[in-house]
């Protein structure tokens, strides 16, 4: 093979850890050699050999109007000619968090950092300046970015590589978290019973996206709610995936539950490196400068980033967009579901607005464990033969799926013609 792409992965190899800059990129979990894209338009991106996929990774979750949206890329050059940064306040900001606010039903403040991982890690420290309590929950298989006491159990690329944790995470900073089961209240309400009053925080995401596709059950998220008011604990939605993925008012206006603070990422930021955390104005204003909890960034709050990001959040408050988002992802999971039937492959799939999870395993998994009983290998078998039909999905049975606004009737049906080329020669 001397294909541009198998060239250009083995010289990154030289140069970069693993070839990637960030984990899951590796194909580590599926096996070959990573993709090299040049150029994406719409549901579509083409690598450096030209060749083209249907993509439903979106750059795992910011891009949900698709690839190169003009609204957003005209929006980025009228902006970038004034300068790139300024380490100062800017207009454009102050109309984010205007729409953050008005949009994320528990929003009241909220500050702009540069990544889902500072957001969550800016969180957990303020929740715990703001309790003065030290312990964190958080639930296994959920992925909260890669700050140091989230980093145990978490999803992702960390699940993808085998090692639950990481190492050089300090078993001082490690202990202070406790990891519980994903849907588990009775654990839950154990552990609050036990050690109710030393929980700064709960982090949860309210649709885990990062072991696979997993949803809560009906009562976990209020029962979580319910114990975080009991105790005096700060209750956390990490909706760094699922803010304006599922819907116009995120996870917590899909559930109506309101968390104490919220973070945000990927579609906030619509491509660019941009992410929040907000909430309660009480709590947030223990933060710097007007609180004791210190928190900063050089590039907070970019220009450039920003303007990324209001021109999609522009977008996706358009009558409709919602509805039809929904119904193409519907569509792609009925469709993968019914051919799988059809040819009776062992497989489910579900899907909660814009994002999507597929299973290779009869039932639809609702906790890690579950999850760790689909059937790896033909995940990964399904994953290379889609590919080499032109069909991009995460690469790895532990990442959900996402589809955008550009992904039409088409889109889906080719997809579901290679699908089924691959179901129905599909012996066990
Ligand atoms: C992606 C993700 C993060 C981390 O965001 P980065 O921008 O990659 O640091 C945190 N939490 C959740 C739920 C995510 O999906």
């Amino acid at each position: 093979m001397t294909s541009l792409n198998y060239k250009l992965f083995q010289r990154s190899l030289e140069l970069i850890p693993g070839g990637v800059n960030s984990p899951v990129r590796a194909f580590k979990s599926v096996g070959g050699t990573p993709i090299f894209f040049k150029r994406g338009e719409g549901a579509y991106v083409w690598d450096v050999d030209n060749k083209s996929y249907i993509d439903y990774v979106g750059s795992w979750g910011p891009l949900i109007l698709g690839h190169a949206h003009p609204a957003v890329i005209k929006n980025v050059q009228n902006k970038i000619k004034d300068g790139l940064t300024f380490g100062a306040p800017t207009e454009a900001e102050f109309e984010m968090a205007e729409l953050l606010c008005k949009l994320v039903p528990s929003i009241e403040q909220v500050r702009l950092v540069s990544s889902g991982t500072e957001a969550t890690m800016s969180a957990i420290r303020l929740a715990r300046g703001y309790t003065g309590r030290n312990r964190i929950i958080k639930f296994e298989g959920c992925y909260h970015g890669h700050e140091d006491a989230l980093l145990v159990k978490a999803g992702s690329g960390a699940l993808t590589l085998g090692h639950p944790s990481s190492a050089g995470v300090s078993e001082e900073v490690s202990n202070g978290t406790v990891v519980l089961n994903y849907n588990d209240i009775e654990e839950a309400e154990k552990i609050f019973s036990k050690v109710g009053r030393e929980i700064a925080a709960v982090i949860v995401e309210p649709i885990a996206g990062n072991m696979n596709l997993v949803a809560p059950r009906p009562k976990f998220l209020s029962a979580l709610r319910e114990l975080c008011t009991k105790y005096g604990s700060v209750l956390i939605f990490d909706e760094v995936m699922t803010g304006f993925r599922v819907g116009l008012d995120c996870a917590q206006g899909l559930y109506n539950i309101k968390p104490d603070l919220t973070t945000l990422g990927k579609v906030i930021g619509g491509g660019m490196p941009m992410a929040a955390f907000g909430g309660q104005r009480e709590i947030m204003q223990f933060l710097a400068p007007v609180g004791p909890v210190y928190q900063a960034g050089t590039l907070s709050g970019n220009p450039i980033a920003v303007c990324a990001g209001l021109a999609t959040l522009q977008m996706i408050q358009t009558p409709g967009f919602y509805k039809k988002l929904i119904d193409s992802t519907q569509k792609l999971i009925d469709g993968l579901s019914n051919i799988a039937n059809k040819y009776k492959v062992p497989f489910s799939a579900q899907a909660i607005g814009g994002m999507f999870g597929l299973y290779f395993h009869r039932k639809i998994p609702s906790s890690y464990t579950e999850v760790t009983e689909c059937d790896t290998e033909s995940f990964n078998r399904f994953f290379h033969a889609m590919l080499e039909g032109g069909i991009y999905f995460a690469p790895s049975s532990f990442e959900a799926g996402f589809v955008s606004a550009a992904h039409s009737d088409i889109e889906i049906s080719k997809t579901l013609q290679i699908a089924e080329k691959i179901f129905s020669t599909w012996e066990k």
